[in-house]
């Protein structure tokens, strides 16, 4: 049996804990890994480490630092396919998404690449007389990562890489799910030339965490996962005066105007609601049809009924099983739940197995009508590939449905009126919004911008807001004396 290691001061070590869980293959429940629940005394030495190597590494130059991201990018691209095969078995998805998942990593690596001119303070000459301000972002010290199990590529690489380039050391928790992803993220990154100590790697789950919140070394903590954890996270965290920002769950509506292309509207809501295994917190789970456009919803039935799920390697299989049986028994008692409560299934996915796979946690397509905002269906985050379909009279009622969910990730409008995308993007209540696209992730010159519930802390994740999180602003007025011509006491705060 394979026991995934910790990575600590530069070394992958064997954990001395009697806590191990299963990394287990979605598709066929095989243990492929057992991954430790570090101990205290691990999670200590992981802390101190990047403690002490906090001194040495800030005084590395900036452009040192972004060089190992120049080197890591290429090694990413390098190992590319290897990368999505780890995540196809430890997580099932498809290989060609499991390559998106690593390739949108790669992007965040790049940018982070240019933080010589993100890191750039402001400077104002002759704020009085002969006296100068300028400022710099320096780096905050320790920073910490915990990651979930839907991206194990990606999220990690929004994290880490714009830290380190920041000047900070960095301890990365990543799901206990799928941990062969981004240890093998790890190992490339000290081949790219990441000194020891920079990046610690621990493993374990809520015990682990606490212990993160809690350790006064820590400066910031970045968190993505559920709604439930993620306000533990913030609340403990920020009580122990951290930084923290966490992106949480989400109910993303796409709202579909009569105007729209038929075919590519309906092409975009198969892969945007069911892709991924309706595994991410981008994807579409209700739809929106204002006016005439409900006529197509037997149109998106015959679509969702030819998608199938299947086994990464299998090139008809549009997405892969769901990560956990537990998992995969939630999302059946949230259909059930919407039948008992009066919504129309139009097509059901609970029933689906995938031959030659039959233990994989397989959810087939499932469409309701009839839905109402009082449903479970409707309040839950699913994560599974369900689509909600809710029927409206005009924009301005959609946009008022949006506006009254908890949630702000993101959001989507298909149409061919100008007039109608402009009110939509600026009335709607959201973080993130797609005109004629269905899943607006944005690349990582901007930021990753969720709203309401599905985000607390104040500066978001990568971009220039990324940036800010990882570094502290430092404000220097300064004078160089030209004489010696005394002035006698300056007695007021004014600068002279
Ligand atoms: P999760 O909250 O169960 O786990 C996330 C991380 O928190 C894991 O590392 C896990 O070990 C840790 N954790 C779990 N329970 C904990 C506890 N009680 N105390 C402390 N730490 C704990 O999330 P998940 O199921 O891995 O991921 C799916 C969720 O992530 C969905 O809700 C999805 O919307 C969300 N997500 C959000 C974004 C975003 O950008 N907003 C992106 C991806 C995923």
């Amino acid at each position: 049996m394979h026991h995934v290691p910790l990575y600590i001061n530069g070394e992958f070590t064997q954990s001395s804990t009697d806590k191990w869980i299963d990394v287990v293959n979605p598709a066929t429940q095989e243990v492929l890994a057992q991954v430790p629940c570090a101990t205290e005394q691990e999670m200590r030495a992981a802390i101190d480490s990047a403690q002490e190597t906090f001194k040495t590494w800030k005084e590395v130059p900036v452009t040192e630092r972004a060089r190992i991201m120049m080197r890591y990018a290429a090694l990413l691209k390098e190992h590319h396919d290897e990368l999505a095969t780890i995540i196809c078995h430890e997580l099932g998805k498809t290989f060609e998404d499991a390559k998106g998942d690593v390739w949108r990593g790669i992007e965040v690596v790049e940018q982070a690449a240019n933080a010589p001119s993100m890191m750039m303070g402001e400077t104002v000459e002759n704020v009085a007389r002969k006296i100068d301000t300028y400022s710099y972002m320096q780096p905050l010290g320790v920073c910490a990562g915990i990651t979930p199990f839907n991206f194990p590529a990606m999220i990690p690489l929004w994290m880490f890489p714009m830290a380190i380039v920041c000047g900070n050391t960095f301890i990365l928790k990543p799901s206990e799910q799928d941990p062969l992803t981004p240890m093998r993220l790890v190992e490339l990154f000290e081949e790219a030339g990441a000194p020891k100590g920079v990046l610690q790697v621990v493993h374990g789950t809520k015990e682990q965490v606490d212990q993160i919140l809690e350790a006064p070394e820590i400066r910031a903590i970045s968190f993505v996962g559920s709604c439930g954890v993620g306000q533990y996270i913030y609340s403990k965290g920020t009580q122990h005066l951290k930084r923290v920002q966490a992106c949480v769950g989400a109910k993303n509506h796409m709202v579909i105007m009569p105007d729209s292309k038929k075919e590519q509207l309906i092409n975009n809501l198969v892969g945007s609601s069911v892709g991924a295994a309706g595994q991410r917190c981008m994807g579409i789970s209700v739809a929106v049809f204002v006016g005439q456009s409900k006529e197509w919803v037997n149109d998106l039935k015959e679509a969702l009924s030819k998608v199938r799920p299947g086994i990464w390697n299998d090139p008809e299989a549009a997405y892969g099983p769901q990560t956990t049986l537990q998992a995969k028994a939630r999302i059946l008692s949230l259909i059930e739940s919407a039948k008992q409560q009066g919504a129309t299934c139009l097509l059901d996915g609970s029933d689906c197995t995938v031959e030659g796979y039959e233990k994989g946690n397989w959810v087939g397509p499932t469409l309701f009508t009839d839905v109402t905002t009082d449903m479970d269906l409707y309040k839950e985050e699913i994560f599974g590939p369900v689509l909600a379909c809710m029927f409206v009279d005009t924009l301005e009622e959609a946009i008022a449905l949006i506006n009254a969910s908890p949630y702000g990730n993101g959001t989507s409008l298909f149409t061919s009126s100008g007039a109608a995308a402009r009110k939509f993007q600026h009335e709607i209540e959201v973080g993130q919004v797609g005109i004629n696209v269905p899943i607006p992730v944005p690349l990582p010159f901007f930021s990753f911008t969720g709203w309401k519930g599905s985000f607390y802390g104040d500066q978001h994740t990568y971009g220039k807001q990324g940036v800010r999180f990882y570094t502290e602003t430092k404000t220097i007025t300064s004078r160089w004396f030209e004489d010696d011509i005394a002035s006698g006491p300056n007695m007021s705060i004014n600068l002279k």
